[in-house]
């Protein structure tokens, strides 16, 4: 935890694990706001709020959010113009 009050994007790991069975950290993505390309690793999260707020280390916008209910679990990526995940090759 930093004095900014927030984790490194490692913190993705286990609950996008839940959702995603590629290796999510990772997957790299592009800021919506500042255009910023950076792996999920990078981001920077939030983890005081009802659920995750991953925030862009470029720019501080929102990039992501997370939140993990009993029985479901709500990815909203509307601060990302791009997610990409490496797969295993055919
Ligand atoms: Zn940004």
């Amino acid at each position: 935890m930093t004095q900014d009050g927030y984790v490194d994007g490692n913190a993705l790991a286990g609950p996008l694990g839940e959702i995603f069975t590629a290796e999510v950290t990772q997957a790299g993505g592009r800021c919506l706001h500042c255009g910023l390309t950076l792996a999920l690793a990078a981001v920077r999260v939030y983890d005081r709020a009802p659920g995750l707020v991953g925030r862009c280390p470029g720019c501080e916008e929102v990039l992501l959010r997370l939140v993990r209910t009993p029985d479901a679990a709500w990815l909203d990526l509307s601060g990302l113009s791009a997610l990409r995940v490496a797969l295993p090759a055919d």
